[in-house]
């Protein structure tokens, strides 16, 4: 049946849909700890994995919207550029695919307008155009008051083809009355182990020390593991490893100067650098898991032996300055510091203490 809203709505929508290169995935929904399933009689949830493939026009269209922070950072530099009377009237949306609407909070208040509940109302009963079933998913459970009555009315009767999906870190958050109509999932992160398991038989041209570390490094998600960019990662990492070693005394300053001049400025240098400062988190960690006797939580399993040299080098205070010597760049970084520069800084620093 149609449902048709009083006075429909005024607001207009961005809608992000620029295409990235980003490897598609599934699985986006685990950083949150319960998805909340709006529709009727959908049945128990299959054992199995998703069916996503990664390769057809619906899944890799999908996948479009899998790095959710990037679209809506566009949606919202979309809407800066409108005019002002255009600008308050505009609802924040991500849309990569005619059937699946990505509903995030919408900026400055970061919580779910009415108007975007109302959009939601609008297209809800109308058949998926190309799927056999339409997909709302709303990214957070900090709904206004009024979108949260709203969305109540879509719950109490929503159509046979469509499926809302409500990710929530904290199902309290939801009213009683919109948790009572909807079915939880609780997702808990998948151990290691399994998630190696999977990649044996979804990446056999993985090996299985590669597999290994994938597993540890994907934190408990399917989805995250299948579209792990392994190259980057170790690319990354043989980086990460020659500052760690020129800080603890032990590389030679010609490769670190050699390693860091290669971070450069713009756009590709800064993803460059987020993702080594990323990966050098990660190595400190295991460092730390060495040193307090939990090797077992070590992570870059791959490269264990060089780990266990490193920690023997270094002490927790070490770790603990290294660590506060990385915030140190990150904050440079936000005030424009030549890149390579606090890279060097870092390292050398650590040397002297
Ligand atoms: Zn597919």
């Amino acid at each position: 049946m149609v449902h048709t809203t009083a006075g429909g709505t005024s607001a207009s929508e961005v809608r992000s849909c620029r295409p990235t290169s980003d490897r598609p995935t599934i699985g986006e929904a685990t950083t949150h700890k319960t998805i909340t399933d709006g529709t009727t009689g959908s049945g128990p949830p299959s054992s199995q994995l998703p069916d996503f493939c990664g390769h057809c026009s619906n899944c890799a269209r999908i996948a479009l919207a899998q790095d959710l922070e990037a679209r809506v950072a566009e949606a919202i530099e979309a809407r800066e550029n409108l005019r002002d009377t255009d600008k308050k009237e505009t609802r924040i949306f991500v849309q990569t695919h005619p059937d699946v609407l990505v509903i995030p909070p919408d900026p400055p208040q970061l919580m779910i307008k009415v108007d975007q509940v109302r959009q939601v109302i609008q297209h809800i009963y109308y058949r998926p155009a190309e799927g056999r079933e339409s997909v709302y998913i709303f990214t957070s459970s900090a709904f206004m008051k009024e979108a949260a009555n709203s969305l109540l009315k879509v719950l109490e009767e929503p159509p046979e083809f469509a499926t809302i999906f409500l990710l929530t870190e904290n199902p309290g958050e939801l009213l009683p009355t919109i948790r009572s109509r909807s079915m939880i999932f609780t997702l808990g992160a998948l151990p290691s182990a399994e998630i190696e398991g999977w990649l044996a038989q979804l990446r056999p041209d993985w090996n299985a020390r590669q597999r290994a570390l994938v597993a540890r490094l994907s934190e408990g998600s399917m989805g995250r593991a299948l579209s792990f960019d392994l190259e980057g990662y170790v690319a990354s990492r043989s980086h990460a490893l020659v500052v760690l070693k020129a800080a603890l005394g032990a590389g030679d300053h010609g490769e670190l100067f050699k390693t860091t001049e290669s971070y450069r400025p713009g756009a590709e240098g800064r993803e460059k650098i987020e993702s080594l400062l990323r990966t050098l988190y990660l190595l400190l960690e295991d460092l730390m898991c060495l040193q307090s006797g939990a090797g077992q939580l070590v992570r870059n399993t791959d490269i264990l032996g060089e780990l266990q040299k490193m920690a023997q080098a270094a002490d927790f205070a070490w770790v603990q300055r290294a660590a506060e010597g990385l915030g140190e760049v990150e904050r440079g970084l936000r005030r424009n510091l030549l890149r390579s520069l606090s890279l060097d800084a870092f390292a050398t620093a650590l040397e002297r203490a």
